[in-house]
């Protein structure tokens, strides 16, 4: 049998890092298993539903890769079904006319804690035969409720194993609300039928609307589907993950920098384990490697240090290509162009750079911000890099950097070995450390206090730019020299 799996997300807020893990778990079982993931969109709440988090739910998916097969299918266009579900349910008894009033039923509930969840059956058990079509027909205001029946209702979760719940505890749910629409447990009940979903994957929140969607499904005559129960993410306070523990919503990691292979990767070992101590996983592992029954039973810890640390690794593993548009993107819109045109002029450049740079950035963004000190020129100074290196001794720096200039200059093949001996030479000559000359360079070259090795950097930069940014930083130096006298 095709194994039939959905996510069914409510378009009320943005796609949320456990509504993203939801989703995952749904496709990559789909995807081990050939199986088909379908969407559902439950917007039945319209009041609190909106076009624009369906588009950023949506979204949210699609940058984490996970396709879907079937759908998105909208829960509201159901409501005639959902409602001929109610009819059948009326017909068959399985569920009853409630014409209690709300007021009626808060103050039972106060005064008899256990008698009001059964006192709407009783009532309705009250009126005799014919009459609660009768007072429907004559348009009194009533929801419908389910009849829960007596036992007790057991299903084998896949994540937690037998689950019970007694039948007694729980309430005769509303079906159909007094303003004729369906509740949430009958919608996911039919929908899920009608879609043919086999096996649900959700958050354990959910697991006490469980025992009534079987039931419904039952009373409908549907087959019952499987249920995993996925348990909880808690921020690293212990409590459970919202807002308060910064950025829950999936989309802002993408502005973030973080890559989407590395949120998958993320979010994978939220709840689930792969067995071993391998942290690190493809998309396509994860699919190879992943099983229900690895997902953990306790909650887990959303921590963002690890995410950071995750992207930096697939970061480190992507090729100068791969990372050429996504490097780009990040960039500020008015200098992608010109980064384009030198990635594109320099391919060869621009591999070096990236392997220069990629074991020193954890996200994209910290990639893209360092990779502006070789591709824009001239580059930008750093006031704060001046200040250190350049302003306690402008006479110094100026010398300094014009003995580099004539060094660097008589120097036959431009690579690293050569230009360390040529530096390192010249710091004999005048009498001082290396450290003495590096310092002003690596502002003169990058514009910046820190970068990484000097000899890598100007190896990268290559020698008509190095050469030309150590005369544009002396002829800066002169006008910070004029300012000054
Ligand atoms: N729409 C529900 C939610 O967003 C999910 C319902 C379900 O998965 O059964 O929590």
């Amino acid at each position: 049998m095709t194994l039939r799996l959905r996510f069914a997300p409510s378009p009320t807020g943005f796609l949320h890092v456990g509504g993203a893990r939801t989703a995952l778990f749904n496709w990559l079982l789909a995807r081990k298993e050939g199986g088909v993931f379908a969407l559902r969109i439950e917007d039945t709440d319209q009041e609190r539903s909106s076009e624009e988090m369906v588009e950023a739910i949506l979204a949210g998916l699609s940058w984490l890769g996970l396709d879907w097969d079937e759908g998105p299918f909208f829960q509201s266009l159901g409501i005639d079904r959902h409602r001929a579900d109610v009819a059948a349910l009326l017909e068959r008894g399985a569920a009853y006319r409630d014409f209690t009033t709300p007021d009626e039923l808060v103050r039972l509930r106060v005064d008899h804690p256990t008698r009001g969840l059964r006192f709407p059956r009783e009532a309705a058990e009250a009126l005799r035969p014919g009459e609660a079509e009768e007072k429907a027909a004559a348009g009194e205001p009533h929801a419908v409720r389910f009849r829960i029946p007596d036992g007790e209702t057991v299903w084998e979760d896949r994540v937690h194993g037998k689950t019970r719940f007694r039948n007694a505890d729980i309430e005769d749910l509303v079906l159909l609300r007094t303003d004729g629409t369906p509740t949430y447990n009958l919608a996911v009940a039919s929908d899920d039928a009608e879609m043919r979903i086999n096996l649900v994957i959700r958050g354990d929140d959910h697991i006490s609307n469980t025992p009534k969607q079987i039931l419904i499904y039952e009373a409908l005559g549907h087959p019952v589907p499987g249920f995993a129960h996925v348990p909880m993410i808690l921020g690293t306070d212990g409590k459970r993950l919202s807002k308060r523990h910064g950025a829950t919503a999936i989309g802002e990691y993408a502005g973030q920098g973080i890559l989407p292979e590395a949120m998958v990767n993320f979010l994978a070992l939220l709840g689930w384990s792969p067995g071993t101590d391998e942290e690190v996983l493809t998309r396509d592992e994860l699919v190879a490697r992943f099983s229900l029954d690895r997902i953990l039973k306790k909650s887990s810890v959303f921590d963002t240090k690890k995410l950071e640390w995750l992207n930096g690794q697939h970061l480190a593993r992507k090729s100068p290509a791969e990372l050429a548009p996504l490097l780009v993107e990040s960039l500020p819109p008015g200098e992608r162009e010109r980064t384009e045109a030198w990635i594109e002029s320099e391919p060869e450049r621009f591999a070096r750079l990236v392997r220069l740079l990629q074991p020193r950035s954890r996200s994209l963004t910290e990639l893209a911000e360092q990779s502006r000190a070789y591709v824009l020129d001239p580059p930008q100074y750093d006031p704060e890099a001046e200040a250190d290196f350049w302003l306690p001794d402008l006479e110094g720096a100026t010398a300094r950097l014009f003995a580099l200039q004539e060094k660097l200059g008589e120097i036959e093949t431009w690579e690293g070995a050569a230009l360390e001996r040529a530096l390192r030479t010249l710091a004999e000559e005048r009498g001082e450390g290396a450290a003495k000359l590096i310092h002003p360079l690596r502002v003169a070259v990058t514009g910046r206090a820190v970068s990484p090795g000097i000899f890598e950097v100007l190896m990268v930069l290559g020698r008509d730019r190095a050469m030309a940014r150590i005369g544009t930083a002396l002829d800066r130096l002169e006008s910070l020299r004029n300012r000054r006298s």
